[in-house]
């Protein structure tokens, strides 16, 4: 059994249909892809985020802001904590820095940042982290707001072994998407390949970054199988060993149901 701990259900197509999310997931199932966590990026989509996780016994949701998104009005810890309430939202985010899609003076995203630790602090539900180009940044962060006592996963880790030192230092996991399998990637594949096991969790990110033999085509929450196949390899383990522990983690650190 896998988990597919990072996916956008909502953003699949570019319209909409709960008749095309339940394709995806009934695919995922068919390839072993047990359960899938669907990641909140704005507000205005929460709603159909919840909603497609209370159809599906096996999706699960967050709620957030991703990094990049400006909007108006901020949003705020007591909105993110309301929404939070819903036993089907696992987690708060994704959120972090994104240094490499904005310019300019960027204290809004560690604003944001910082509103979304506290919100997961008060909400009692791990992080889902995003960090593109601003690892010193976004540690730096974390540190200051304690959000080790809360704990998550830096998704779609695209750092190097030190970076990830840190991050498990801080008392977070470490998500590994599809980027993994791409040639050029030899920084993620040292990290893959190293980290204790009981840190490592799979994603897909979903429709964005589909691993090879896929790449470039859209990606699919079912594609969390070629992620697992490809660090099985790496570390060397059989890929049942990959599935079951990574599906553990994602017990152990999310308050999802089986
Ligand atoms: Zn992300
Ligand atoms: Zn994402």
């Amino acid at each position: 059994m896998l988990v597919d701990s990072h996916c956008h259900l909502d953003i699949m197509d570019k319209q909409y249909s709960l008749e095309a999310v339940a394709a995806y997931v009934e695919q995922a199932k068919a390839n072993d892809v047990a359960y899938m966590q669907c990641v909140s990026i704005n507000m205005q989509d929460f709603p159909k985020i919840l909603d497609i996780a209370n159809r599906f016994d096996n999706v699960f949701a967050s709620v957030g802001v991703h990094p990049n998104d400006r909007i108006e009005p901020e949003v705020t810890q007591e909105e993110l904590v309301k929404c939070a309430a819903d036993e089907n939202v696992i987690a708060i985010g994704e959120t972090g820095l994104d240094y490499f899609r904005s310019s300019g003076d960027l204290e809004w995203q560690r604003e944001r940042f910082r509103t979304h630790i506290a919100a997961a602090r008060e909400a009692k539900k791990p992080l889902i982290i995003h960090i593109r180009d601003a690892y010193d940044d976004a540690i730096k962060v974390m540190e200051q707001e304690n959000a080790a006592d809360i704990g998550g996963v830096v998704h779609c880790f695209t750092g190097n072994v030190e970076d990830a030192k840190q991050v498990i230092d801080l008392n977070f996991h470490i998500g590994i998407s599809g980027i993994v399998t791409f040639n050029s990637a030899a920084d993620i594949k040292e990290v893959a390949a190293t980290i204790p096991e009981h840190r490592l969790l799979i994603e897909t990110d979903s429709p964005f970054l589909a691993p090879v033999p896929h790449r470039g085509k859209p990606n699919v929450p079912a594609y969390v199988r070629y992620v697992a196949q490809y660090i099985a390899q790496l570390r060397d383990e059989p890929l049942e060993k990959v599935a079951a522990y990574t599906t553990n983690n994602f017990f152990n650190l999310f308050p999802a149901k089986r």
